[in-house]
């Protein structure tokens, strides 16, 4: 007797999705730190490009971004929410045009989900706070995790390290 109840309510739901408030927590949603925001906050909130790489898995264009050649001594945080991602030490020239990065500072900072788009098959990385795609992590990277974390500039800000 469920049959008819689940289908209204995912009608329900559906109808919600195609409205302009549509919620921005796709993927995962567990954790207590979460931040969950409308569509429309994050439209108001972030660049168009962080927008656009951010909450609608866009890619910036290679060689374009602030990041993809900094070698400073800091740590890269999400742009979307501010949670510390990266550091400066795991970051190495992959020669690809994105800053890339061979482990995030804590596991629990990032979460992975199967992308299959563009005919692909490839590991997609997202704020484990915000949900924002940050881009993708392949299994080319150097030693000694020989990962590399391919990311969109637009996804990060950067914090200095203190002197
Ligand atoms: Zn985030």
């Amino acid at each position: 007797m469920v049959g008819p109840i689940v289908a209204g309510a995912w009608l329900y739901a559906a109808g919600q999705r195609a409205g302009s408030t549509q919620a921005s927590h796709e993927g995962a949603t567990r954790g207590p730190n979460r931040m969950v925001k409308t569509d429309d906050q994050w439209r108001r909130e972030l660049t168009p490009e962080q927008y656009r790489v951010l909450r609608r898995k866009g890619t910036e264009t290679p060689f374009s971004g602030r990041f993809w050649n900094t070698r400073e001594a800091g740590t890269y945080l999400c742009a979307g929410c501010g949670q510390e991602l990266f550091a400066s030490a795991t970051k190495f020239d992959a020669g690809c045009g994105w800053p890339s990065f061979w482990e995030a500072v804590d596991p629990a900072k990032v979460e992975f989900h199967p992308d299959d788009s563009h005919g692909m098959h490839r590991i997609e990385v997202l704020c484990s706070r915000c949900g924002g795609h940050l881009g993708h992590v392949f299994d080319d990277g150097p030693e000694p995790t020989g990962k590399r974390y391919c990311i969109n500039s637009a996804g990060l800000e950067f914090r200095k390290a203190d002197r």
